[in-house]
Order: C-alpha cells, then structure tokens, then sequence
C-alpha cells in the first residue's frame, strides 16, 4: 500500500466536465449512483448535467 503524506491538503483532482485540475476542497463534489464526481464549479456542473439528463 501507498503511503501518502501531508499533499493529500492540497490534492487535485479533475472537473469532470472541463478536465481543469482544482484543489479537492474547492471542488463541487456531486454524488452519483455509488460514485463522487468533481466539479470545478455549479456552471459545469449544470452543462454536465444537461448533458447526462435522459429527458426526465
Ligand atoms: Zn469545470
């Protein structure tokens, strides 16, 4: 096992809809089914989700 140290404070991870790296605290975390999906911000996170809205 992978032992981290103290860069998990200022880890990044993906916006999943514009692929820009953002600091994990800064990101909109929305939980889907059994998953966590980042956003940079509630702008990507509304085209992410008109994209993915089967019509509902
Ligand atoms: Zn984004």
């Amino acid at each position: 096992m992978k032992e981290q140290d103290k860069s998990t404070e200022t880890e990044k991870v993906p916006c999943e809809e514009c692929l820009k790296e953002i600091p994990k605290s800064e990101a909109k975390i929305v939980e889907a089914n059994d998953y966590v999906i980042n956003f940079c911000g509630l702008d990507c996170y509304d085209k992410w989700r008109k994209k993915n809205d089967t019509n509902e």
